[in-house]
């Protein structure tokens, strides 16, 4: 792929974060294709730390929308970085936020007529219309769902991760 010149990325490692203040507002984050890579590291001075790469909006409309996966990186040893899928924009000024994990479930009641009951959990998402389960998407790795259903014999029979 065709290397997009006069563009500006830049390698931050996770703790040095969002590029300061400059010309551009940095606004989308991706890893470089085998992050951690050596030969991409932080471009803090000082910092030896394996790098993520921001885009600004202009580059990162390029990576969306273009499939644009190479970059410039300036001032950088690398010179360019090819850019693996699943980038995304990060909203906060301050700090890269990864999209939360979700887990979803397939669940079935062990009574039609039981109304499913979450106790302390909160699903982010929950379908009681499908024809063969209810279908339940909680945030984190789903062991607080599973150990729930595990506890609750009386109103569930069965949990299976589908996502
Ligand atoms: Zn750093």
């Amino acid at each position: 792929m065709e290397v997009l010149w006069g563009r500006m990325a830049v390698a931050r490692c996770e703790t040095c974060g969002r590029p300061g203040r400059t010309k551009f507002d940095y606004v989308f984050v991706a890893e470089p294709v085998g992050y951690p890579d050596p030969n991409i590291r932080c471009g803090k001075r000082g910092c030896q730390n394996p790098a993520i790469i921001w885009l600004y909006v202009i580059d990162a409309m390029m990576y969306e929308n273009q499939k644009q996966r190479i970059f410039q990186l300036p001032f950088h040893p690398a010179k360019t970085v090819t850019l693996k899928d699943g980038g995304y924009f990060v909203s906060d000024k301050r700090e890269p936020v990864k999209p939360e994990r979700t887990s979803k479930f397939k669940v079935w009641l062990s009574n039609s007529r039981q109304r499913a009951v979450w106790g302390n959990i909160n699903p982010v998402e929950c379908d009681y219309f499908a024809a063969d389960g209810i279908y339940v998407t909680v945030k984190g790795d789903g062991s607080d769902l599973e150990k729930w259903i595990a506890l609750r014999k009386d109103i569930f029979v069965l949990c299976e991760r589908v996502g």
